[in-house]
């Protein structure tokens, strides 16, 4: 069975073609980084019109990487949020052409729930893995940082998730004081590879309430107020210091995961979404687990396609379920 995937919840327009569980047989990422660069963060008004432009050329060098024509799909996949509206209906309005002039079924799935099933994708540790539930899930992103007990595909308990910031975006920002574009994340990790990760002190969590729950906000402004009162230390010591940032986020992240893991004494932690492509917090999590943790190729760790085919593809051959072309974009849409 073939499933073609589309994602454009954000600022990359993605296209995927997957056979059955995961096996990948393309996976376009057309990035629009560089339209955004100099802004500091994404423009929605820039994303959605880039996405109009990009969308037909991505379907088209998906299939021919894939190998494959219009006739050959089976299911078309296509995320319906979270992410910018305006995004994420140019990758509706493809699917839902797609559906209709080839007469073939379609749903509508969640972005979150695509970052999941990375883990399961061919050339990922849970790909065609069994008897690995219950597994507990960290969706540290952009947008989001929670925690998931999953109980099996397509069923899951939300643990707990920040009150306020993502981790991604406490990094994002760091960056941007710094005086650089977005994405951060990996402009951070780049600068503190060689840093000292306990050189700076930056503030722990300290809410009182469920251990399984985050906060990136304090950690955040200490970042800010920090570059802001030190431009000799920004000047002069930047590896170390982006190091220590890096490093106290990755701490809060580690601790809590690892924690509610044994809590609910799970067989594996699945570490999802672009931060955890972040190398620090892979070898921190390897270093520290009494549990085994998977994480995504890390190519795989970010927005694509792919992920979006198979979450597709579970629902449809699961559950049965598909979406009519009423399908709309839901801009908040949690797990
Ligand atoms: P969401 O999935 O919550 O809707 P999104 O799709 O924009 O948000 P992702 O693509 O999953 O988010 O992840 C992007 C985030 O990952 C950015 O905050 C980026 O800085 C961060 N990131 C990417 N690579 C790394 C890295 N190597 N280290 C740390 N952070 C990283
Ligand atoms: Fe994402």
């Amino acid at each position: 069975m073939i499933t073609l995937g589309i994602e454009t919840s954000c600022d990359d327009t993605a296209v995927s073609v997957i056979e059955n569980d995961g096996k990948i047989l393309s996976n376009v990422l057309t990035s629009q980084e560089v339209f955004h660069r100099d802004f500091g963060g994404i423009v929605p008004e820039i994303a959605s019109r880039k996405h109009a432009e990009l969308i037909g050329y991505t379907i088209v060098e998906a299939l021919k990487l894939a190998n494959i024509s219009l006739r050959d799909i089976d299911l078309i996949s296509v995320t319906k949020g979270p992410g910018l509206v305006g995004s994420l209906l140019v990758g509706l309005e493809a699917a839902k052409s797609l559906s209709f002039a080839l007469d073939k079924p379609l749903i509508g799935v969640n972005h979150l729930e695509g970052h999941i099933y990375s883990l399961f994708l061919e050339g990922a540790p849970l790909y065609k893995q069994k008897d690995i539930f219950p597994l507990l899930i960290l969706i540290v992103s952009g947008g989001h940082t929670e925690l998931i007990l999953m109980e099996n595909f397509l069923i899951y308990k939300v643990l707990g998730r920040t009150r306020d910031d993502a981790a991604g975006e406490a990094i994002d920002k760091f960056a941007r004081f710094l005086g650089y574009g977005y994405p951060g994340g990996p402009i951070v990790e780049k600068l503190g590879l060689e840093g000292d990760p306990n050189k700076y002190e930056f503030p722990n969590l300290t809410f009182k309430g469920s251990p399984y729950e985050f906060s990136f906000s304090g950690l955040k402004t200490a970042g800010v107020y920090f570059i802001q009162n030190h431009p000799d230390v920004v000047q002069n010591d930047l590896s170390n210091l982006a190091a220590s940032f890096e490093n106290a986020l990755v701490r809060i992240l580690v601790e809590r995961t690892v924690r509610a893991a044994t809590d609910f004494n799970v067989k594996g932690i699945g570490v999802v979404g672009g931060v955890s492509a972040n190398k620090r917090l892979r070898e921190t999590f390897a270093n520290v687990s009494p549990i085994n943790v998977y994480f995504p190729q890390k190519a795989l760790s970010t927005d694509n396609a792919a992920m979006i085919a198979l979450t597709g593809y579970l629902h449809y051959t699961i559950k049965g379920e598909t979406s009519d072309l009423t399908l709309d974009a839901i801009s908040r849409l949690e797990l």
